[in-house]
């Protein structure tokens, strides 16, 4: 049995994992903007009542972050850190298209809040016998792979969440730092023509967490376990 503390746990893919952690057994903490509204979590929780921690975390907002954490209690073990929360906003495809205000919120929500979830969770992390963080990032933020363009917020943002997490990766030789692409997905953000669904989705990338470890830290993933390019 392993903690797992998960973002953005409400709806979409974050909700699929928050569901394969409880069914495997496992504690969750589960984070989103506003629990008092999200019925399916609190559905979860009338079944898993004591395995569960539904908390209020915005991660662009970093006094919400640091309350989140600031409420744990000295002996919280966190093993398995998710970063899934994110946004996909939409403007025109082109460079002359950019609005640099929504790239900023993009960037500060799918870039820096993992990034600020994860400096915080660290301390509990470097309790457990065998820290994990995986970063839910796309293939939209694969340089390599980028034949298409456009997205330029979005592409950027997990991008660079990329990079971040390598270098955590390659700065904390005992935790193992990962980043997921999820497929594309039928969730308000991937639609409903996506060919996979949130609970094929969610299995993989649950199973994944189990699975990967340090000597796979610092690689990209999908959620079938099949290596990504950069
Ligand atoms: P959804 O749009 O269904 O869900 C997004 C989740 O992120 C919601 O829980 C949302 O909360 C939360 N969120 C957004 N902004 C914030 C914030 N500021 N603070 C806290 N939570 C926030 O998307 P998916 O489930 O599809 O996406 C999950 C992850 O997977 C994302 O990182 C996304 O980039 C990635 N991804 C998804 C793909 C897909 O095809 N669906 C493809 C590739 C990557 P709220 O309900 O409050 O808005």
């Amino acid at each position: 049995m392993k903690t797992y503390f998960v973002t953005g746990g409400n709806r979409g893919i974050g909700l699929g994992l928050s569901r394969e952690i409880l069914k495997a057994g496992n504690q969750l903490i589960v984070t989103c903007r506003n629990p008092k509204g999200e019925r399916d979590l609190w559905e979860l929780e009338g079944d898993y009542h004591e395995k569960i921690k539904i908390l209020e975390m915005d991660v662009s907002d970093d006094m919400s972050i640091q309350k989140v954490f600031a409420s744990l209690g000295i002996d919280q073990v966190i093993d398995t850190l998710i970063n899934n929360a994110g946004v996909f906003e939409q403007f025109g495809e082109k460079l002359a298209d950019i609005d640099f205000e929504k790239m900023s919120r993009t960037l500060l929500i799918n870039s820096m809040g993992p990034m600020k979830v994860l400096q915080q969770a660290l301390p509990f992390l470097k309790k457990s016998s065998e820290p994990k963080v995986f970063q839910i990032t796309s293939e939209m933020g694969s340089i390599a792979n980028n034949t298409s363009g456009g997205s330029y917020a979005y592409r950027a943002s997990k991008a660079a969440l990329n990079m971040m997490t390598k270098c955590v990766a390659v700065e904390n030789p005992n935790m193992t730092a990962v980043v997921l692409h999820p497929g594309w997905v039928q969730t308000s953000m991937g639609g409903s023509n996506a060919p996979v669904t949130v609970d094929e989705s969610a299995h993989g990338l649950f199973e994944l967490t189990m699975k990967l470890d340090v000597k796979d830290s610092g690689r990209f993933f999908n959620f079938k376990g099949e290596e990504r390019p950069w």
